[in-house]
């Protein structure tokens, strides 16, 4: 199917534990729909490496596999989404973890979001990616990322062509600090903790759509794209 340019996307919040494919099935969409992928962790971690005032406040929690701060998080959200790029629509990763961040961001929404864009309120997608709890563990213990593209392999599951180097561009792949086996028991903890609440927020609201995430990837994919294509279409309907 052709990529979209124009047509009006909407927000779309992609949830599921750590390892569920999150990242890779964002940049899927974003390439698809032409929207930007807004990744908190990404954001986050990039302030870390350039020791911004940001990053030298989330270092610790991050180290520890610990969630940052709703208000740092929801400041950091805000400045990205108020960004143009972000008006036709836009797929959040990452975020909300919280049920206070989910809270904050429909009201975000409705204040900014909605007027500037739009005469109709639109709230987001919320698809949630499901993985099997066991699965989880093996897919990030053996996640290696590409420091110069963010291309992520695993070495078990989708491993390069030559063991530890990028496919691309030849660089040595690395191992995330948060994804160091220490720290990822407590980031399943975590997420299962706090993001549960955050699950049952948009499943009250009658907003969650489910996919099985233990399908091959393109299935995945498949059933994302048709979850937003449905979704797209009412926005431009305005229902
Ligand atoms: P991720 O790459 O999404 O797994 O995020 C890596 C780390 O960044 C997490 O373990 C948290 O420490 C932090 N982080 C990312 N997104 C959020 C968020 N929405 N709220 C709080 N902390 C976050």
């Amino acid at each position: 199917m052709a990529e979209e340019t124009s047509r009006k996307i909407g927000p779309v919040v992609l949830l599921g534990p750590p390892g569920a494919g999150k990242g890779t099935q964002s940049q899927l969409i974003a390439r698809r729909y032409r929207i930007p992928h807004v990744s908190t962790g990404d954001i986050l971690r990039e302030n870390v490496q350039n020791q911004t005032v940001l990053g030298r406040q989330a270092k610790a929690n991050m180290a520890r596999g610990e969630l940052v701060s709703d208000t740092l998080v929801c400041d950091m959200v805000a400045d990205r989404l108020r960004q143009p790029d972000s008006l036709r629509g836009f797929i959040l990763d990452g975020f909300p973890r919280t049920a206070a961040q989910a809270g904050w961001l429909d009201a975000f929404l409705e204040q900014e979001f909605f007027d500037k864009s739009d005469s109709h309120k639109r709230y987001p997608i919320v698809i949630c990616i499901r993985v099997d709890y066991n699965k989880l563990s093996l897919r990030l213990t053996g996640r290696r990322t590409c420091p110069a593209c963010d291309r992520i392999y695993n070495v078990y599951l989708k491993p390069p062509l030559a063991d530890e180097i990028c496919d691309v561009d030849g660089s040595k792949l690395v191992i995330r600090d948060d994804d160091r086996t220490e720290v990822i028991q407590e980031r399943l903890a975590a997420y299962e903790r706090q993001t549960t609440p955050v699950v049952e927020y948009y499943q009250q609201k009658g907003r969650l759509v489910s996919v099985d995430g233990d399908q091959p990837t393109p299935e995945v994919t498949k059933q994302i794209f048709q979850e937003i294509d449905s979704y797209a279409a009412d926005v431009a309907g305005g229902r």
